[in-house]
């Protein structure tokens, strides 16, 4: 890494209260967010930002074609996966959250020639109105999911209730690690459990204590204060 993008880290984690000695991968979510809100933020030195709807997504790596690692993170359908899998400036899909659907990257991703990087979503929380894989779903269907040659599952994501105090997502967080120490237990092919996408605005240093490698942070980012 560029020096000054390294002093720029160490001054955005500062100013997030996060031990600058920490790795961590910041994701600006960019949501509702004009071009000069994002502009503002990519010269603070982000280098990642994400996106929760295909449309928005294609609509703003046109905005910011180069030098940002884009990263999808909402509810993808099916008919939509050849539009992401094609974007050159893909970094990551963090919300494959059922077996068709990583079937249907990995199809996709072959057809364009690439590896595409994912993260299986999980319902830790188990909450109705969320996507994602019921933790005991997820141990069913790995060994298939293992065979999938065109996407590269790199660790797991998720997203905890919201509470009042960020303390009590804490065990929710907690489940999640405990759930990649498991899955990396087993030796399996192509799957690695190297990443964690846990932790937003309201609870991310909850999550960072608790093993997050990758935190998505919207409203902290963008605050009508001016963010950070
Ligand atoms: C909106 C969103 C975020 C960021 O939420 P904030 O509370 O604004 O930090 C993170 N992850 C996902 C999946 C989101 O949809």
């Amino acid at each position: 890494m560029q020096e000054t993008s390294k002093k720029n880290l160490r001054r955005i984690k500062k100013e997030l209260n996060i031990n600058e000695n920490k790795e961590v991968k910041i994701i600006g979510v960019t949501k509702n967010r004009t071009f000069e809100e994002i502009e503002k933020v990519l010269n603070k030195g982000l280098t990642d930002l994400g996106e929760n709807r295909v449309q928005e997504l294609l609509r703003k790596t046109e905005m910011f074609p180069t030098g940002v690692g884009w990263h999808f993170i909402g509810h993808l359908q099916r008919n939509k996966v050849k539009y992401v899998v094609r974007m050159p400036q893909l970094a990551m899909i963090h919300s494959v959250d059922s077996l068709r659907l990583a079937k249907k990257i990995s199809q996709e991703a072959k057809r364009a020639k690439r590896v595409i990087p994912v993260l299986l979503q999980v319902n830790i929380a188990r909450e109705e109105q969320k996507y994602g894989f019921l933790a005991q779903d997820l141990n069913r269907n790995l060994p298939e999911l293992d065979e999938l040659e065109n996407i590269k599952i790199k660790g797991l994501m998720t997203m905890a209730p919201f509470v009042k105090d960020p303390e009590e997502t804490r065990p929710f967080f907690a489940d999640l690690r405990k759930l990649v120490e498991k899955i990396k237990e087993k030796n399996w092919q192509r799957i690695k459990m190297e990443e964690l996408s846990m932790g937003m605005s309201q609870d991310y240093l909850v999550a960072l204590e608790e093993g997050a490698t990758i935190i998505r942070l919207g409203r902290i980012l963008f605050s009508d204060e001016g963010g950070i």
